[in-house]
């Protein structure tokens, strides 16, 4: 096996990862439920749901076979002037639980590509019509991805320092943290009233990468109603709090306002095939709708539409939907809030978080929430000498487990949890 370590040291180029990192990437053999299993027998926890893609747990024999059939059948067509089942499926599927304004489904590869199509969307729609709303509003703090435009909407941080001089101008609101709500949202108004304002984008409820920070449905639907009192696009990016992960199917259906253009991905295959979808209501829909082909949305992926992926889709949409996976979902909702309880005074937990099957442990570090935080240095290997894979956001621990947890082994990161808060 050693082998294979070598060839990938030599070849191997890593997401998030120094090329001089003395660290070896662990060897994944194999995974089941919860658990990896490595090329030397250990069995790790996935308590991270490998970058919270992981919702029914890993080589689910359901979507596996779903995948094998549809590998068998038909893998791959042209999605431009062709169609096939899979993908309408899909599309119906998650029209059916999308909130109830969403009406047409525009397919790509991944997360990124999912918000660089609804912002191409969003921006194209004040094109199509002739009208100048170029301005784009986000959200400070935000990550919407790794792309140029998914990176130009996102919070301006060492990560995206390099490419400081390519990222388009974006007007950024401050977070609408509990104590700061009235203030953002007359931030907002201000901004808002501004002619040249067409686009804001928002993670809703949880800004995943700054460090699942959570604010109020509250405040976001008078975020939104702003928005659409002044004409704005409002965007959710809902790539990562998408297919039940809040607690709700959707973030967006904590909302009494609904939001234009939604994109989601991670957990839409289960976590098993790469996908990418963007949905848009019939507003938006009209702008396109015309015979002058220069108003044509032109934007496509080669892989667009896979049938493989939709496939996989459609077995995590029937097990998503089923009675024992929204009760886990539940259930994992109040086990994350009887331990919110029990730590949330622990004297190095600066605070506790909660929505749905998300919890995070922000320790009361001097250094702050940045990812280059040292205690990552600490909290990272601590976990895994333990067999749990959890990944921190500078001083901030976060479980979010694939929803076939059992309560004994979730009590068992939590007790894991505790423990590393006692060595502090
Ligand atoms: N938006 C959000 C809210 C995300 O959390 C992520 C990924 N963490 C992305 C977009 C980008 O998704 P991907 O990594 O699949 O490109």
């Amino acid at each position: 096996m050693s082998d294979l370590h070598d060839i990938d040291k030599k070849l191997i180029w890593h997401p998030f990862t120094s090329l001089v990192s003395e660290i070896e990437p662990i060897l994944i053999q194999s995974a089941e439920g919860i658990y990896l299993t490595t090329d030397d027998g250990r069995k790790i926890i996935d308590a991270v749901s490998s970058w919270w893609v992981n919702i029914h747990g890993h080589s689910n024999p359901f979507i596996a076979d779903a995948i094998a059939a549809q590998a068998k059948k038909l893998e791959h067509v042209i999605f431009a002037g062709f169609t096939h089942e899979p993908a309408i499926t899909l599309a119906k599927n998650l029209i059916s639980i999308l909130p109830s304004n969403q009406a047409k489904i525009f397919f790509s590869d991944n997360g990124s590509t999912a918000v660089e199509v609804g912002l191409k969307m969003a921006y194209q729609f004040w094109y199509n019509q002739g009208i100048e709303k170029k301005k784009i509003v986000a959200i400070d703090g935000s990550y919407h991805g790794d792309t140029v435009g998914a990176m130009s909407v996102g919070e301006r941080s060492p990560f995206t320092n390099a490419f400081s001089p390519l990222l388009f101008d974006v007007e950024f609101i401050d977070f609408p943290s509990a104590d700061k709500e009235d203030y953002v949202v007359e931030q907002f108004k201000d901004i808002a009233r501004q002619k040249n304002v067409g686009v804001f984008i928002f993670e809703p409820l949880v800004q995943g990468a700054a460090g699942m920070r959570m604010y109020s449905p509250a405040v976001l639907d008078r975020l939104i109603q702003i928005a659409q009192e002044t004409n704005i696009i409002c965007v959710a990016d809902e790539v990562f709090t998408g297919f039940g992960r809040t607690g709700k199917l959707f973030a967006s259906h904590y909302l009494k306002n609904k939001p234009d253009i939604i994109a989601v991905s991670k957990g839409i295959t289960g976590g098993t095939m790469a996908l990418g979808v963007t949905s848009c209501s019939d507003k938006i829909v009209k702008a396109f709708e015309s015979s002058d082909v220069l108003k044509t949305f032109f934007h496509g992926h080669s892989y667009t539409a896979n049938p493989i992926a939709c496939a996989a889709a459609n077995a995590s949409f029937d097990l998503l939907m089923r009675d024992d996976c929204q009760q886990n979902i539940r259930h994992i909702s109040s086990q994350h809030d009887n331990f919110k309880q029990k730590i949330k005074s622990h004297k190095t937990v600066k605070e506790v978080r909660n929505i749905g099957t998300i919890i995070a442990i922000e320790l009361a570090s001097q250094a702050g929430t940045s990812y280059f935080n040292d205690i990552r240095k600490k909290i990272y290997p601590f976990f895994l000498e333990r067999n749990i894979l959890l990944r921190p956001l500078g001083n901030v621990i976060y479980i979010l487990p694939p929803y076939v947890i059992k309560e004994k082994e979730l009590d068992a990161v939590y007790r894991c949890v505790e423990m590393f808060l006692e060595s502090l």
